[in-house]
């Protein structure tokens, strides 16, 4: 399949979910995840009607950000407080806020482009020590600290699941998030009628959909293998 396909057969697969979930399919926007993907290769998609793509990496979304026409951006990898100043005049989202003080840097910058900035509360299930995202106990916290920042607005809530062959193992993660969205939801900490939920990759987007996400980032299932 080339890419124009894999992305039919991605949004087919979408669809086919959501509905088996008994939700409308356009609830689920998917992130083209375009991580050591080439600028020529996010322009197909662009030019294939899909103008949603998410960058992990500083340099490499700055680099595809200036070679790129008519893509939407969202941020999904681990940010530097440093670098902050860089990307939030260019992306719609950011998907990985795991501090108070990145959320602050954030809210700063946004104000001084008298912008707000949507962004995701990135919840570390796993509990794996290398990985970032806040405990599941810190979202609450974390989230009521971010409400009183003006230049930032928590949508919702973002995990990567510890990596697992089977879709399935995945789902009490998914579930689990899902509930600590319904908490934020409950306490007014997010200021939209649903809460984001960005969960799901290549591998589990259909389970992530069945759970309630409504941002899947997938990678390698609509680009191809990473080299
Ligand atoms: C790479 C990446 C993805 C996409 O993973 P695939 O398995 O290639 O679909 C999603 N989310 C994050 C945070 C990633 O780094």
């Amino acid at each position: 399949m080339d890419l124009r396909e894999r992305l039919r057969d991605i949004q087919a697969r979408i669809k086919v979910a959501a509905i088996a979930a008994g939700r409308p399919p356009d609830e689920i926007q998917l992130v083209a995840v375009a991580k050591t993907f080439p600028a020529e290769m996010v322009q197909q998609l662009v030019d294939e009607g899909h103008h949603l793509i998410g960058e992990n990496y500083v340099q490499e979304f700055l680099s595809k950000a200036e070679q790129v026409y008519g893509a939407t951006w969202h941020f999904i990898g681990h940010l530097q407080s440093n670098k902050v100043k860089k990307v939030v005049g260019q992306v719609a989202m950011i998907h990985s806020v795991d501090r108070l003080s990145l959320a602050e840097e954030i809210s700063a910058r946004c104000m001084a482009l008298q912008k707000v900035m949507p962004i995701l509360i990135e919840v570390n299930l796993g509990s794996e020590i290398s990985k970032s995202g806040v405990t599941p106990e810190e979202v609450v916290t974390l989230a009521q600290a971010c409400s009183r920042l003006p230049g930032v607005q928590v949508r919702g809530l973002m995990a990567l699941p510890p990596p697992a062959e089977d879709p399935e193992s995945s789902r009490p993660h998914f579930r689990h998030l899902r509930q600590l969205a319904e908490v934020l939801k409950e306490q007014g900490l997010v200021t939209t009628p649903v809460a984001e939920l960005s969960m799901g990759m290549s591998q589990d987007f259909e389970v992530a959909i069945s759970e309630g996400a409504t941002l899947i980032r997938v990678g390698t299932s609509l680009f191809g293998p990473r080299g």
